[in-house]
């Protein structure tokens, strides 16, 4: 059935930045059969179709979307067991953080580590999140997708989902499927996973920390860092990370650290290749913590969320993210590349 549209919806608000106009057309979807019918009712109509989950990864354009924007709604959970197993087939419109917390409730290990982190459960395998050394990928068995092209439904197995460091073959093609729901397969009764110092030395007093503690330490460890969605929080308004951390090779790693003077903190990749935090890239090109142009700024607690104080505009945002950019591009010889996805606009290269 298709879903009710409606015209000129404020996006703004429906986003955690805060930030950008209006949709031309726009549409709750409850149910997952409402999508085919939206969808064919925009190719008739000549209109783009955009996929809209929490909105807490998304940068829209002062200038709006001249298309539909679906936002995802769908609501369940299905749990069973199978072996060792506990599996959750989850509808893209359940808040990622609640399917943490019922697996945890439930003592299913293996997603405890993505606690707090906000958006809807289906961009989660979208952007592969990922968190104190965790990440959806190596527990997702399978997501059902919707296939933009020839309007019908298919699961697509993991290992041909492409995952790789905050990414998937549902990123790298955004107009080809719209995710309806994932099934994660989680450890029954499993050990919790500890593998970030950071996190360890929270929980170091706890000899055998359970899943519950684990997720309490992350969500402690998030609110320090404005990570998650809180009102009174003075850099509410962002997008998380707005950078991925760049994975380089060995060499130009080494480079990065002639430049710099001294060490940086790396992390070797099963590859060969480097991981850098890009955040320490930033307070190192000379843009410390809280750092204002305007009515934007840096995150006074996080040096990679870029945050909306109030009163701007996307404009704004999209001058302070490439002043960052070149700031770290001037020093270390590195161009960071924005995690958001951009709606109505492209990242300029
Ligand atoms: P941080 O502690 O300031 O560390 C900076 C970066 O170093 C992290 O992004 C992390 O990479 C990497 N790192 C630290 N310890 C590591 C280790 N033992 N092994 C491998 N890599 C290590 O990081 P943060 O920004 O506060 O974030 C804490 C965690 O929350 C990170 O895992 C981060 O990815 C996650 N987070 C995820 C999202 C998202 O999915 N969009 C948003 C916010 C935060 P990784 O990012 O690869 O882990």
């Amino acid at each position: 059935m298709l879903p009710v549209i409606v015209e000129n919806v404020p996006l703004a608000p429906l986003t955690t930045l805060g930030l950008g106009g209006t949709a031309r057309f726009f549409a709750d979807i409850a149910d997952a059969a409402e999508v085919a019918p939206a969808l064919a009712w925009a190719r008739d109509m000549n209109r783009p179709v955009f996929i809209l989950g929490g909105g807490s990864n998304l940068v829209v354009a002062d200038e709006g979307f001249a298309g539909l924007v679906l936002r995802m709604r769908t609501r369940g959970r299905r749990w069973s067991e199978d072996g060792a197993e506990t599996r959750v087939q989850v509808e893209a419109g359940e808040a990622w953080d609640d399917v943490v917390a019922e697996a945890v409730a439930r003592n299913a290990a293996g997603i405890e580590c993505l606690s707090g982190i906000p958006g809807g459960a289906g961009a989660a395998p979208v952007q592969n999140i990922g968190a104190y050394g965790q990440e959806i990928a190596s527990v997702l068995r399978r997501v059902r997708v919707l296939e933009r092209e020839s309007l019908e439904a298919r699961d697509i197995e993991a290992g041909a989902c492409g995952f790789g460091y905050r990414d998937s073959l549902c990123k790298r093609e955004p107009d080809r499927f719209v995710v309806l729901s994932v099934t994660l397969g989680l450890a029954k009764n499993g050990p919790p996973s500890v593998r970030y110092l950071e996190l360890a030395s929270v929980l170091a007093a706890q000899a055998r920390p359970s899943l519950a503690d684990v997720r309490e330490a992350v969500l402690a460890l998030r609110r320090k860092k404005s990570m998650v969605l809180d009102e009174a929080d003075p850099n509410r308004r962002s997008a998380g990370s707005f950078f991925t951390n760049p994975v380089v090779t060995a060499a130009a790693a080494d480079d990065i650290a002639t430049r710099a003077g001294g060490e940086i903190p790396r992390f070797p990749l099963p590859d060969g290749r480097v991981k850098l935090a890009a955040g320490w890239l930033i307070e190192h090109a000379g843009l410390a913590k809280g750092f204002r142009l305007g009515p934007v700024g840096i995150s006074s607690r996080h040096a990679l969320a870029l945050v909306h104080h109030g009163g701007g505009t996307t404009k704004d945002l999209l001058r302070l993210a490439l002043h960052v950019r070149t700031s770290v591009f001037e020093r270390f010889g590195i161009s960071l590349v924005p995690e958001p996805v951009f709606l109505g606009l492209t990242w300029p290269v």
